[in-house]
């Protein structure tokens, strides 16, 4: 059975493009993953399908409201899904979180505008939420093409012959080491003697000491 990903944002055409390419357009092809991109407006009563309103207490910008948000998740929503909610407000998306949603079937990925949305979903209908950094976006759509990117490559068989998941940067428990490909001399640059010599041990026993080397100087906090 395939993932299946509906994606409910305000801007259909920010994540369309995207997934209509490169890997993930590769994962739809071969039956991997089923994206759906719905709109919280198709889910709105009132004639003029209004998404958001002002905030109760005051301050500034707007609110996206709970009715459309309630019906089009209600709609969606089956027993094995899981519903996240993109916000800056959510636990720091990880690669062990990526590798944890590839197994599931059917992920809910809701993207705020504005403010944010009504507190009320996120109590009500929202398992989890997902922050894709410590920054605010304007709205959740690039961070939900993020996640998805970040989870469909992990479903088994969707890289292909591109690469080892396991040895990469996160997967490995460190970042990666440095790659190289031909030409062998670029301008007055060369590639590393060692990789050149074909001993696999000394290969990656050096691979490993680079990647230790990187990860020291700029993500010491993965070593702990
Ligand atoms: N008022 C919110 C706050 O200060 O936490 C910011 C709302 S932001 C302008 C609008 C929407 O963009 C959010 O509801 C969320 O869906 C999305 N968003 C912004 N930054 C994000 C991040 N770092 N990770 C995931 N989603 C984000």
């Amino acid at each position: 059975m395939p993932l299946r990903i509906d994606i409910l944002t305000l801007f259909p055409d920010m994540v369309s493009g995207f997934l209509g390419e490169s890997m993930m357009k590769r994962a739809r092809d071969m039956g991997a993953v089923e994206f759906r991109i719905l709109s919280p407006r198709d889910y709105c009563q009132d004639k003029h399908r209004v998404t958001d309103d002002r905030p109760y207490g005051g301050g500034p910008g707007m609110v996206m409201k709970p009715e459309p948000l309630f019906a089009a998740i209600e709609d969606l929503k089956e027993e094995q899904s899981r519903v996240i909610y993109l916000s800056p407000q959510g636990k720091p998306f990880s690669q062990p979180q990526a590798e944890a949603l590839s197994t599931e079937s059917h992920l809910i990925l809701l993207c705020g505008h504005y403010e944010g949305i009504d507190q009320r979903v996120v109590d009500s209908l929202v398992d989890e939420e997902i922050s894709i950094g410590d920054y605010v976006l304007t709205n959740g759509a690039i961070a939900a093409a993020v996640l998805s990117d970040a989870v469909v490559r992990l479903i088994p068989g969707v890289l292909g012959g591109e690469g080892a998941t396991e040895a990469e940067s996160f997967s490995s428990g460190i970042l990666d080491h440095p790659h190289y490909t031909r030409p062998e001399q670029f301008r007055d640059m060369g590639v590393p003697e060692v990789l050149l010599g074909g001993n696999h041990a000394a290969i990656a026993a050096w691979r490993k000491e680079r990647a230790l080397e990187k990860t020291r100087a700029v993500r010491p906090d993965l070593l702990d």
